[in-house]
């Protein structure tokens, strides 16, 4: 496919998609609830005990596995040459006893290929199916050495794992065939990867990650073009022998996903995100956070979330298990953010079975409570836009990680919020997909095109309001800067001068005379830190007087020099307007990066009372109590529900919990949705069924305490 065909290819694409949804293929997977992953080692077919994994999936109610079937070793009796049977497998065929044991069960069934790695046989004959380094050396696997890394993009891919696909769909009638680590090592500059890029372009593969370099760019988009292609490949040759059956890739994720979500979204019937546990300095709401990027773009399509049991650390210890606690908040968060549990387990013979039980108990609640997880939609009315053409093109020239911290800190200071809120993919502002919210935020979205900046625009004008920050809009989609704000007729302000910082000792001077709801709680304090990053910006339409100015930055030492030259100024740090029943509030300094790196009390007093002020309406459901609570909203068929996940620990922000920590009571007021009656409301968790106050289309009861998840399940 040359550049041109691509453009025009990819133009066509949502048409086609579209067709395909129409079938909604994706029901199949509707069934599944409780997934299951077991991911056998070459010496398990000898050493493990397949009766007690398939007695353990019915003990917990598992109704999908997905099960080792081929690719790097193949447990059952292949006929493809190169094909690697497990050295352990003699006459035995694993993957079709497991598979005969899932369907006894009723469980759905997804074959699992891993094609990244192969061996020295494979190497002689095929030379050309192995990755090659930018220095033309023939990859060696990280891990293995006595393996090769495989090119993804090459005949490996494309011709032997096609026939290792389509035999697997012929011998077993699989729901699908997933595939881990399909997309790649890393750059490859193999010989079909250098004549096939050329082929594309007329360039040689670039050798810088700079995206403003064209065939660097060239390469972004044959590279995803190439494997949208893969992709394609294997669900053709999956449903030319089973219609029903599927491809499901191990991709997707949030702003820094290598592979356009936007199309994942339109080929994918399902799909999961592969985040098993916190590492390092991670939050148990990223799990749900997961969920929320998702289903941006699968929509109602179900959506899971696979967790490990064991340490998930860079030293990767494989066979570690985790504390109790900490499997059951990652997966409550998931859960409560619609992400259905998927358990991976590597390696059937078990070194430590601490985990059993726990999963045992996660999955045995989660089954009696399905029928209030069997969402419709949920009843958020903010969304956060993610952007990968700004991770990708505006972020580059940074760490990638510093891009997203806008949107992290956004995130924490709505979960401090309590906000129930959703993510919207930047390729999908269409008015169908977001005139559902009342407020979208764009956590530094700096990179949009003159389109995205339009449907923002229609969005304003039907009513919707916004909430930006720092250099949103400032940059087209290819990451080139502009003369001028996209939006900056929607903020009512022009750019000035480019950023500046990182500004040490600068403060924000609060102007309490303006009584601006922006500052509520804040009465007491006369200034409040500033950011880091900020942008110079000059009003453009005539605001009140503003209700935060600049005190800029004074020396910090020696002590004896720390104090302001510069008392106060009328350089405004934050644009609040309203035009018709939209409201915008811009801040031009990094607000949200700065509470994720510092996470000030104040910034988050400050964005809370932005999205309150622009949102201008009682939220779906208010929880007022101490503590730290992930709250999420949903609708099912007959019900609504709205989950509390206790995030309330010392552990929150880093390490494994050691013990889940009782949330006090809480109130909690709930509205209903238009024309409906509570008929009975229960407390999943606790069992119980709570005293209620119904009036004004919303009822208030209290949540006595919250371990780690309950659910306010109300029954129309
Ligand atoms: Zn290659």
């Amino acid at each position: 496919m040359t550049r041109r065909e691509f453009v025009q290819a990819t133009a066509l694409a949502p048409a086609v998609a579209g067709m395909a949804g129409a079938a909604e293929d994706w029901r199949i997977f509707d069934r599944a609830m409780r997934w299951a992953q077991l991911t056998l080692v070459e010496d398990d077919p000898v050493k493990y005990d397949p009766k007690f994994w398939l007695d353990y999936f019915r003990r917990i109610r598992a109704d999908a596995a997905c099960l080792s079937a081929g690719g790097c070793v193949a447990y059952y009796p292949t006929k493809i040459p190169f094909h690697h049977r497990s050295a352990w497998l003699g006459d035995k065929d694993c993957f079709g006893e497991l598979y005969e044991g899932c369907r006894k069960l009723g469980m759905l069934v997804l074959a699992r290929t891993d094609p990244h790695a192969t061996y020295q046989d494979v190497y002689d004959a095929h030379p050309d199916w192995i990755a090659v380094d930018a220095q033309g050396r023939k990859r060696r696997h990280q891990a293995s050495p006595e393996m090769w890394t495989t090119c993804a993009l090459g005949p490996y891919n494309f011709e032997f794992m096609t026939q290792v696909t389509r035999e697997i769909a012929s011998l077993y009638k699989v729901d699908g065939i997933f595939s881990n680590r399909w997309a790649g090592s890393g750059m490859c500059y193999c010989e079909h990867c250098q004549k096939n890029f050329k082929a594309f372009c007329g360039m040689d593969l670039p050798r810088s990650n700079n995206p403003q370099d064209p065939a660097r760019r060239n390469y972004m988009q044959w590279n995803e073009q190439r494997l949208f292609e893969l992709w394609r490949l294997w669900d053709g040759e999956i449903r030319k022998v089973n219609p029903n059956a599927r491809f499901i890739a191990n991709s997707g994720g949030g702003a820094l996903s290598a592979l356009d979500m936007r199309t994942i979204g339109e080929l994918a019937p399902t799909l999961f995100a592969d985040r098993q546990a916190r590492r390092g300095l991670a939050t148990p709401w990223e799990a749900g956070k997961n969920g929320k990027e998702y289903r941006a773009t699968l929509g109602r399509k179900p959506i899971g979330g696979i967790f490990s049991v064991g340490v998930e650390e860079p030293y990767r210890w494989k066979d570690s298990v985790q504390s109790a606690a900490e499997i059951r908040l990652w997966v409550a968060d998931g859960v409560a953010n619609g992400l259905r549990p998927w358990f991976t387990k590597f390696s059937g013979t078990l070194h430590d079975e601490r985990w059993l039980k726990p999963v045992e108990e996660i999955y045995t609640r989660y089954q009696r409570w399905e029928r209030y997880l069997r969402n419709e939609e949920p009843l958020a009315r903010v969304a956060v836009v993610y952007s990968q053409q700004t991770a990708r093109f505006y972020g580059a020239g940074q760490a990638r990680q510093k891009v997203e911290d806008h949107t992290l800190g956004m995130y924490a200071a709505l979960i401090e919020a309590r906000v129930p809120f959703e993510m919207v993919h930047d390729g999908l502002l269409d008015g169908n997909r977001i005139d559902r919210f009342k407020l979208l935020i764009l956590p530094n979205v700096a990179a949009l095109s003159e389109a995205q900046c339009g449907q923002l625009r229609d969005y304003v004008k039907r009513g919707g309001s916004l909430l930006a920050t720092h250099e949103t809009s400032l940059y087209d989609e290819w990451g080139v800067r502009r003369k001028d704000l996209g939006l900056g007729d929607l903020f009512g302000v022009e750019f000035k001068t480019p950023v500046e910082g990182p500004m040490q000792n600068s403060y924000l001077r609060l102007e309490h005379t303006t009584r601006h709801p922006l500052l509520a709680g804040l009465e007491d304090a006369p200034r409040i830190i500033n950011g880091v990053y900020r942008l110079g910006v000059a009003a453009r339409e005539k605001f009140a007087p503003p209700p935060i100015t600049l005190i800029p930055s004074y020396p910090d030492l020696p002590m004896e020099k720390v104090y302001p030259r510069v008392e106060k100024t009328d350089i405004p740090e934050v644009y609040a307007r309203e035009i018709g029943r939209s409201r915008i509030v811009y801040f031009p300094w990094d607000i949200d990066r700065v509470f994720w790196e510092v996470l000030c009390l104040d910034h988050g007093r400050l964005l809370r009372n932005a999205v309150e002020w622009a949102t201008n309406e009682e939220k779906p459901v208010t929880v007022t109590g101490p503590g730290m609570v992930d709250v999420t909203v949903w609708r099912q068929t007959d019900s609504m529900t709205v989950h509390l996940v206790n995030l309330t620990n010392p552990m929150m922000m880093k390490g494994p919990l050691r013990e889940l920590i009782p949330l006090p009571e809480q109130k909690v007021r709930v509205r209903l949705p238009e024309g409906k009656r509570a008929r009975r409301v229960q407390l999943l968790a606790a069992g119980t069924t709570p005293r209620v106050q119904e009036s004004a289309g919303a009822i208030s009861l209290t949540v006595p305490a919250v371990l780690d998840h309950e659910v306010i399940a109300t029954d129309f």
